[in-house]
C-alpha cells in the first residue's frame, strides 16, 4: 500500500508531463483495470469531456492511444487533444494528439481528423 505521499509524489511526477506523454503513461497503466468476469467488459478509460455552449450536455470522448509503430516509435504530435474521430468497432467517439491511434475500449486502429 501506498502513502499519500507516495500517491503526490506520482501525481506531481504525472502533472509535469505535456499531455501526449501523459496518454501514454495512462496507456500502460489503465488497461490493468480491464474487467470481464461475467461476460460484461469494463475498461477503465481516459476520456475528455467538452461542454459546447450552444448544445445541451457534455460531449465524452474517449483518449485514444497513439499508433507508435505508425509514429516510428514516437508519440505523434504534441498538438493536444485536437484530432477527433470514431470506433468503428464499438461505436465510441474519440479523441488524440495523434491521427492514427488504437481505441482504448476495444484496441482497433481508428484513424482521426
Ligand atoms: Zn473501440
Amino acid at each position: 500500500m501506498t502513502t499519500d505521499e507516495d500517491r503526490a509524489r506520482i501525481a506531481e511526477r504525472l502533472v509535469a508531463l505535456p499531455v501526449h506523454e501523459l496518454i501514454d503513461v495512462l496507456r500502460r497503466v489503465l488497461p490493468q483495470y480491464t474487467e470481464d468476469p461475467y461476460g460484461i467488459r469494463t475498461a477503465l478509460v481516459l476520456a475528455e469531456a467538452t461542454d459546447y455552449e450552444d448544445e445541451p450536455g457534455l460531449e465524452v470522448e474517449l483518449v485514444a492511444w497513439p499508433d507508435r509503430d505508425y509514429y516510428n516509435g514516437g508519440l505523434g504530435i504534441d498538438q493536444g487533444l485536437w484530432e477527433h474521430g470514431h470506433c468503428e468497432k464499438c461505436d465510441a467517439g474519440v479523441v488524440s494528439n495523434a491521427k492514427r491511434a488504437y481505441c482504448p475500449y476495444c484496441g482497433s486502429r481508428c484513424g482521426l481528423t
